[in-house]
């Protein structure tokens, strides 16, 4: 059954994932000369780059969580459906999802990456992913009903095992978590739960490389790891993560750490959609695109962000980023927007406007294309981007005044666990 979409003379752009490249496709599309459709599985927008801080309760889901109707408010001609995409038919060009069949004259496709567990499926079933806001909330009441739970335990290691956890991936989410998790144990540890030893918590970050963030500069990589280790966090490299049982991590190196909590940020993948050509992916599943994002292979089919793989000027696919997501899609737009005109597409050309880290209070490290720098400085800088890249002036606000206020105070206050009740009862 085709899903309930007017019928309209003009061509129907579907834009399948409304993240950074859905979103910022679908505001500056004509509405004059196009009917937009947005698929996504979620009703929001999420900032992908502060999940951690839900995760470790320093804001609140609503601040990083961006209602699509209220983005497109008095957009015309622009409908959003709520619906899984399941499955492509480039051929008679409709994609089926979980609400029924919806019929395209262009599609594109923004449905960015999912955690890539290395066809693991012990590690995918027992260790948390940070790709979605509820990961990052399922994480949290992991992190708060274990310390409650530490409280209530008399034997030592299995006390010991709530309290520790274990990172797995060095790159900027690990390393944020990581530092964040450090603050915690310095900061709110001793204050709220002053009958655990906070000094028992052991914090481990394991990086499968021999450095951390290295799609840094080595000097920006360097300085993480010392920023870590004078927080207390133990930063294991070169070596992998073997096997975790929801206990024991055992490690290539033959070394064994014991949790009851792995976070695993090591890897992503891309989507892959039936009815799509294997051909058209590329091995960790990004779809294989000219310059102009049309995926190749296929007609009227385009690909955009960290589902798109394009090889351009030194780029060999360019990094799975909010930047690529977002510089693609504009030009996507004025092509697009340019075709109804007769006019000519133009290449893609990433502009690299540099990578930034945090790992705690006044510690963050900056690659810019004009200046690296450590410290207080790439601090600011931090903050001042991703200030600037939340959708939304109230929730620009909230996030300033929380980390103003945590900055003085040391403090957040949502540290409040949400369970479902069947979970409460079972356990
Ligand atoms: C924890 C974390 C931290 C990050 N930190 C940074 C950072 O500091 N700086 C930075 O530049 N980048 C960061 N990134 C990467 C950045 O978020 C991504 O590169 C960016 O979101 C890619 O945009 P996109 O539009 O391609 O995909 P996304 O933003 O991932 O959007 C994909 C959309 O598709 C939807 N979708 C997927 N599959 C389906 C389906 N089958 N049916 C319906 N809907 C579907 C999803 O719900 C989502 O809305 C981070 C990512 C994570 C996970």
């Amino acid at each position: 059954m085709p899903i309930n979409l007017p019928e309209t003379n003009q061509p129907r752009i579907v834009i399948a994932g409304a993240g950074f490249a859905g979103i910022t496709l679908a505001k500056r599309i004509s509405n004059k000369d196009y009917q937009v459709v947005i698929l996504d599985r979620n009703n929001f927008h999420q900032f992908q780059p502060l999940l951690y801080q839900v995760a470790m309760s320093g804001i609140e889901p609503s601040a990083i969580a961006f209602p699509l109707r209220r983005l497109f408010r008095g957009k015309e001609n622009l409908h959003i459906r709520i619906a899984e995409i399941d499955s492509i038919h480039p051929e008679d060009k409709y994609l089926m999802t979980s609400e029924g069949r919806v019929n395209y004259d262009i599609l594109v496709l923004a449905t960015g990456v999912t955690t890539n567990y290395y066809g693991n499926k012990e590690i995918e079933k027992n260790t948390y992913s940070l790709k979605s806001v509820a990961d990052a909330l399922y994480l949290r009441n992991a992190i708060l009903s274990d310390l409650e739970k530490a409280l209530t335990i008399r034997e030592d290691d299995i006390r010991q095992g709530l309290l520790d956890l274990a990172i797995v991936g060095g790159g900027p989410t690990g390393v944020e978590l990581a530092g964040s998790f450090a603050e915690f144990k310095k900061y709110i540890l001793p204050r709220e739960y002053p009958e655990l030893d906070a000094a028992q918590m052991d914090i481990h970050l394991i990086q499968g490389g021999d450095e951390l963030l290295n799609s840094f500069s080595d000097e920006a990589s360097i300085k993480s790891r010392k920023y870590l280790e004078a927080l207390g966090v133990n930063v294991i490299t070169g070596v992998r993560v073997n096997s975790y049982d929801g206990n024991e991590i055992s490690l290539s190196d033959g070394r064994k750490l014991y949790t009851k909590k792995v976070i695993w940020a090591a890897g992503i993948t891309g989507l892959r959609f039936e009815g799509i050509s294997e051909s058209c992916y590329t091995r960790d599943n990004r779809l294989k695109t000219d310059l102009y994002n049309l995926v190749i292979g296929l007609k009227d089919v385009y690909a955009l962000g960290d589902a798109a793989y394009m090889e351009e000027s030194t780029y060999q696919g360019h990094p799975q980023v909010a930047q690529p997501a977002i510089q693609q899609a504009r030009l996507l737009s004025n092509n697009l927007n340019g075709l109804v005109k007769g006019k000519a597409m133009k290449p893609f050309h990433y502009k690299d406007l540099g990578s930034l880290a945090t790992i705690g209070r006044n510690k963050a490290v900056a690659d810019l294309p004009f200046l690296k720098t450590q410290g207080f400085l790439a601090w600011l800088l931090w903050l001042f981007v991703h200030l600037k890249s939340i959708l939304g002036v109230k929730n620009k606000i909230f996030v300033f005044f929380n980390w103003v206020w945590s900055y003085f105070t040391m403090d957040q206050s949502l540290r409040i666990m949400i369970r479902h009740k069947t979970r409460m009862n079972n356990e």
